[in-house]
């Protein structure tokens, strides 16, 4: 991992940084254990981000499992940052002012919300969407895909994901070509006639059909340029133990950075501070006191089964 830090470029000092601002948005968790964590997510993400101040000075960077081992847990934080949280939507203050809104939950649009979004990219803002945040409910949505580029998606697995990376893509830079993880994937982007408009960084190949078959490649992690604002997905990050990942912390850092109009680079060194650098996670066989349990359902479920009297809601 630290080769794959070592080929982007080094930042600036930080005093020829700009400050940003980063909105943390966050909702109730919905689902069971080690999955779809909004809240342990911000809460983790702020220090990562933004630092420890005072009573942060012993919160975990990591999201599964114990905290990591001392010396790999700077909570520093990255420099010339200010990271905000939100619950549910972020205040129209935090519009105005934010240069990133990173959102982790599902997303309650309504027409006042498709406006404070449209203004808000309208006027250069980053948007970055992440798992529940790219499934749109209670469907995919024509005015969702006008303003992300992605309006949802209507089938998901959870279970090992081979990604393929675009390694000639800025963001893809210094990845290996391949990362595998243990998560959950949503496809195909719907309506299909906006996904021209994205730039995959990473795809995996999942079945269109009724039964399994190779597949076809999917947009896992994107970018969209509704000019002048930026948006990237991300549609990994139903377990805690991916957001441990290293390599998805990178993509998913490098798209922060990139949302909020700065070097894709800026965020590359909290790939590192509590994450599972050697990779164990990936394979789902972390030998702590715990272990990730068995993909909760390796096929598609009845949408009515463990959605928590939500309809359509992705597991
Ligand atoms: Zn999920």
């Amino acid at each position: 991992m630290r080769a794959v830090l070592a080929r982007a470029p080094a930042p600036p000092d930080a005093d020829q940084l700009r400050e940003l601002r980063i909105v943390l948005l966050a909702d109730a968790k919905d689902h069971g254990a080690e999955e779809h964590d909004y809240p342990l997510w911000q809460q983790r993400w702020r220090v990562l981000l933004g630092g420890s101040q005072g009573s942060d000075a012993s919160t975990p960077l990591n999201l599964y499992g114990p905290p990591a081992v001392p010396g790999l847990d700077d909570r520093s934080g990255a420099p010339r940052l200010k990271v905000e949280t939100a619950w549910h939507w972020p205040s129209r203050q935090q519009w105005e002012s934010a240069d990133a809104v990173v959102a982790f939950c599902y997303l309650p649009w309504n027409e006042a919300r498709f406006q404070e979004v449209a203004a808000y990219l309208a006027r250069g803002g980053g948007l970055v969407l992440v798992h529940s945040a790219t499934w749109t409910m209670p469907g995919p949505s024509e005015r969702v895909a006008a303003l992300t580029g992605v309006g949802g998606f209507t089938r998901y697995r959870h279970g090992p994901v081979e990604l393929e990376i675009a390694t000639d893509h800025p963001l893809g830079l210094g990845l290996p070509p391949r990362l595998s993880f243990l998560d959950e994937t949503y496809w195909p982007p719907t309506p299909a006639e906006h996904a021209a408009r994205i730039q995959v960084l990473a795809s995996s190949k999942e079945s269109l059909g009724s039964t399994p078959d190779r597949g076809a490649p999917q947009p896992v992690f994107w970018l969209c340029e509704p000019d002048p604002g930026r948006v990237f997905g991300c549609v990994l990050g139903h377990y805690t133990w991916t957001f441990d990942d290293p390599y998805f912390r990178l993509l998913l850092l490098r798209g922060i950075a990139w949302s909020a109009r700065e070097s894709p680079y800026r965020l590359d060194a909290l790939a590192l501070p509590g994450a599972r650098a050697n990779g164990v996670i990936n394979a789902g066989v972390w030998s702590g006191r715990r272990t990730p349990r068995a993909p909760c359902n390796p096929l598609p479920r009845p949408p009515s089964a463990p959605h928590r009297g939500r309809s359509r809601t992705a597991g």
